[in-house]
């Protein structure tokens, strides 16, 4: 199934450009050299934009962590209105982007997406805070996959995102192209092993949502499985789960080998469930019966190949 071009928005400063408060930058090598080559960045720095200029005095969300303000540090002048005011413009232009994810600066008071300081009256820090335009944007796109640059540092984090962002394109495809019951049978059909990768029950929920589909009017049918489907790909898929997958897989075809190459399939799987091998080895050894034995069923499986292998995300996980 081919995807339309990814629109990811960015922090800004992620891409190397001198936006923080400090004038500098905290480019991303991941981001920009490798991630970049797939997809097309839509940077936003709310703090310039908002006119608060380079440099400027740092500063710190304050209050009630629900709903903070954005105050600096030194003078405490208050910025949230321009902050604010900011945000509301430029979300009404992100959504005419169709944007598949977004990439934020950890810890910001704008950009942070989680665990972002923010102190009380008497100046001391709890670390529960999101910034202002993160929270405004999670609140506006709640199914849009979002991550912060310091998460991606963990490699099953980073797969778990960037198999999201494309999963969430081709949603955004299936759903621009005015989906059908038989149009939203067949994405499922081609995301079932992907799913039961990250959570077998739910799995079985969203089967009998699609199985059940004459029930439901189109439209609530579409936004159901959507928000499901967006939620069970969030959920972490674990060595476990991916184990369980792989002899579902082996299912389709065992019969068809050989005991000397059945006995090597299974070992390749058990040192994956061992953690001695990471998950493209018994992958790619297995994509290679579904080839040879010509398993169509399995071949169009996403799980398959759920991003592209130059980015070389299983070879961590
Ligand atoms: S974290 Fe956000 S507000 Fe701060 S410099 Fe980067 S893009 Fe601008």
């Amino acid at each position: 199934m081919k995807t339309s071009p990814l629109r990811l928005g960015i922090s800004r400063c992620l891409l190397g450009d001198e936006v923080r408060y400090d004038g500098g930058h905290k480019r991303d090598n991941f981001l920009t050299d490798v991630l970049g080559s797939f997809v097309k960045w839509v940077s936003v720095c709310p703090e310039v934009e908002a006119g608060l200029g380079i440099p400027r005095e740092a500063m710190r969300l304050v209050g009630n962590p629900l709903d903070p303000r954005l105050v600096t540090i030194k003078s405490g002048t208050d910025h949230t209105r321009a902050l604010e005011t900011l945000t509301k413009d430029r979300i009404e232009e992100l959504k005419k982007l169709d944007l598949s994810g977004y990439v934020f600066k950890k810890g910001s008071p704008s950009c942070g997406i989680e665990r972002v300081r923010v102190y009380s009256k008497d100046g001391i820090p709890s670390r529960n805070g999101v910034g202002l335009f993160a929270r405004a944007f999670i609140e506006q796109f709640p199914l849009i996959p979002v991550e912060e640059e310091g998460r991606l540092c963990d490699s099953t984090l980073r797969e778990n995102f960037i198999e999201r962002v494309f999963c969430y394109r081709r949603w955004q495809d299936l759903v621009q192209s005015g989906a059908t019951r038989q149009s939203l049978v067949q994405f499922h059909t081609i995301h079932k092993y992907l799913l039961l990768a990250h959570h077998p029950q739910q799995y079985q929920v969203l089967g009998r949502l699609v199985g059940q589909a004459e029930r439901h009017p189109q439209k609530e049918l579409t936004l159901r499985y959507g928000n499901l489907f967006m939620k069970v790909l969030a959920v972490k898929a674990t060595v476990r789960k991916h184990v369980n997958v792989l002899q579902h897989i082996l299912g389709h075809f065992k019969e068809r080998l050989g005991a000397q190459e059945k006995v090597e399939l299974l070992s390749v799987i058990g040192d994956y469930h061992q953690g001695l091998t990471p998950l493209i080895v018994p992958l790619t050894l297995i994509k290679h019966y579904v080839q040879v034995f010509d398993v169509s069923y399995i071949r169009d499986q996403v799980y398959l190949n759920p991003h592209p292998k130059e980015l070389m995300l299983r070879n961590h996980v």
